[in-house]
C-alpha cells in the first residue's frame, strides 16, 4: 500500500472554500494511487475561542474537561472534510481518536501519543475509503479525553507515518515552507529547500511556529521525512530529514524568536549550594516553565543575583510563589515584561569560529542591548527588549547572508 499521510492546519481548513480545495488536494493523490490518511487541525481560531471559553468559566478549569473542550474543533472540521469527499464521490469517514484508538501517556494538556491501533484504519483504506483523523487528540489508559500540545497535529500526522509506515509525510500549512524566519514578519526571509532534524527542532523550540517541537523529535527519532508545503499554492516545499542526506554549507540556517516572554531578577540571594534549587522547585511543581537563567558571579563571595525568563502569563503566579518562598531570602525581586529572545541557530556554527562574536557585533551596530545569552551547541540566544525584536532580526538576516535577493 502506497501510504501518504497528509496534515492540514488550521488556516488551510479555515473557511467552506478552503475545506473543498483541501478535498481537491486529497483528491490528487487519491488519483495517483496514493492511500491517503489524512489529519486535519480545528478551522482557524476555533482552539483558541475554545481556550477563552475554558478561562472564562474558570480560571481553573479541570485538565480533563479542558482536552474535552479544546480537542473539539478537529471534529468539526474532519467531518467537514469527510462529506466534501464523499460530495465528490469518493469514500471517506471522519474518525476521532478514541474510534481508532490514539493512546497517549502523560499529563492532560501535554500528554504524548504511545501508540495507534492500525486495524480499523488499515481495514477501511483497503476498501478503498479515506479516513480524516482528527488531530490534536487522543485518549488515555483511563479513556479520558487527551490533547498533546498546541499545535500538536504536527505530531499526530508523525505518528500516524511511524504506525502506518507512510511513504511519505506532508504537512499542508498558510506558507510555502519553512523559510530562514518568519516571512509573515520579515519579507526577506528566503524559504529552505532541505534542513535537518536538528536545525529545525530548535528553530522550532526557539519560536517558529511552522512546526510543533514535539513532531520533530519523533520524526527524527523514528527517521520519517516531512515535506511542508503549502495547501493555497502548487509550489515546493521544505523537505525536513537528516543530516546525511543533504550537503549544507550554510553557517546559519535560520532565526527565531519568542514573544510574550519575561524576566525575573533576585537581588541578593545567598551565594550558598541548594539555593537555585529552592527557588525553582516550586515553579516547577507549579509547571511554570522556566528557559534562561543566568547567575552573575559573586563578587563577595556572599551575596548574587539570579535572572531568570517565563512566559508573561506566567508572571503573576512566579511573583506570588517567590514572595511566598520561606526557604529562601533575597533582598529585591524585579519583574520586566516586553523581552523577547532572539536566536540564530545552524550546525555550521560547531565548526565556523567568530559566530558569536558576529551576532554581537551587529546588534550592538543597532545599538541592541542584550540581557541575558544562552548558547548551545548549534545556536545562540539573546534576550533583548520586546520593541527591538524586528530590527534585530534585520540585522542578523543580513549579517549571516540569508536576505532573499
Ligand atoms: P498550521 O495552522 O498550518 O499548523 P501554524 O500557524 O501553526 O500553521 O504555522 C504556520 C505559521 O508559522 C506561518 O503562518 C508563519 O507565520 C509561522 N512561522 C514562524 N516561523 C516560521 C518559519 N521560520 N518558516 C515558516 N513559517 C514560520
Ligand atoms: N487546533 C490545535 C491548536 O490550535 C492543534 C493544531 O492546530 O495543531 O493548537
Ligand atoms: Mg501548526
Amino acid at each position: 500500500m502506497k501510504i501518504v499521510v497528509l496534515k492540514f492546519g488550521g488556516t488551510s481548513v479555515g473557511s467552506i472554500e478552503r475545506i473543498k480545495n483541501v478535498a481537491n488536494i486529497i483528491n490528487s493523490y487519491y488519483k495517483k494511487k496514493y492511500k491517503p490518511i489524512v489529519v486535519s487541525s480545528a478551522m482557524s481560531g476555533v482552539t483558541n475561542d475554545l481556550i477563552k471559553k475554558s478561562k472564562e468559566i474558570s480560571e481553573n478549569f479541570l485538565p480533563s474537561e479542558y482536552d474535552v473542550l479544546v480537542s473539539s474543533g478537529e471534529q468539526i472540521a474532519c467531518s467537514l472534510i469527510a462529506a466534501r469527499l464523499s460530495h465528490i464521490g469518493i469514500r471517506s469517514r471522519s474518525w476521532l481518536s478514541w474510534q481508532i484508538p490514539i493512546i497517549t501517556k502523560g499529563n492532560h494538556k501535554n500528554a504524548k501519543i504511545l501508540s495507534i491501533y492500525r486495524k480499523k484504519i488499515f481495514d477501511y483504506l483497503k476498501k478503498g475509503g479515506i479516513p480524516i483523523i482528527t488531530g490534536f487528540q487522543g485518549i488515555d489508559v483511563n479513556e479520558r479525553i487527551t490533547t498533546i500540545g498546541r499545535g500538536g497535529s504536527d505530531a499526530s500526522a508523525i505518528m500516524l507515518a511511524k504506525f502506518f509506515k507512510a511513504e511519505r509525510c506532508i504537512i499542508y500549512t498558510d506558507v510555502e515552507g519553512v523559510y530562514t524566519t518568519d516571512p509573515n514578519k520579515l519579507k526577506k526571509a528566503r524559504k529552505i529547500k532541505v534542513i535537518s532534524y536538528e536545525e529545525m527542532l530548535e528553530m522550532a523550540s526557539l519560536g517558529a511556529k511552522v512546526m510543533q517541537p514535539v513532531s520533530i523529535q519523533d520524526a527524527r527519532l523514528n527517521r520519517i521525512n516531512i515535506e511542508v508545503k503549502s495547501s493555497f499554492k502548487k509550489k515546493p516545499g521544505t523537505l525536513i530529514t537528516k543530516r546525511k542526506n543533504f550537503k549544507n554549507n550554510k553557517i546559519i540556517a535560520g532565526i527565531s524568536s519568542t514573544q510574550n516572554d519575561a524576566k525575573v531578577t533576585l537581588v541578593g540571594v545567598k551565594d550558598k549550594p541548594g539555593v537555585a534549587a529552592k527557588i525553582f522547585k516550586p515553579l516547577s511543581k507549579n509547571s511554570i516553565n522556566v528557559d534562561m537563567v543566568v547567575q552573575n558571579v559573586s563578587a563577595n563571595g556572599k551575596e548574587t543575583d539570579l535572572t531568570f525568563t517565563i512566559k508573561t502569563d506566567d508572571l503573576n503566579r512566579t511573583k506570588k510563589i517567590i514572595e511566598g518562598n520561606k526557604e529562601i531570602k533575597f533582598r529585591k525581586l524585579l519583574l520586566k515584561r516586553n523581552v523577547s529572545k532572539v536566536s540564530i541557530i545552524g550546525v555550521g556554527m560547531v565548526t565556523t569560529p567568530g559566530v558569536t562574536f558576529r551576532m554581537f557585533q551587529s546588534l550592538a551596530k543597532k545599538n541592541i542591548n542584550i540581557q541575558v545569552i544562552s548558547t548551545s551547541e548549534i545556536k545562540i540566544s539573546v534576550l533583548i527588549d520586546k520593541k527591538n525584536t524586528k530590527k534585530a532580526i534585520i540585522a542578523l538576516h543580513k549579517e549571516f547572508k540569508l536576505d532573499n535577493q
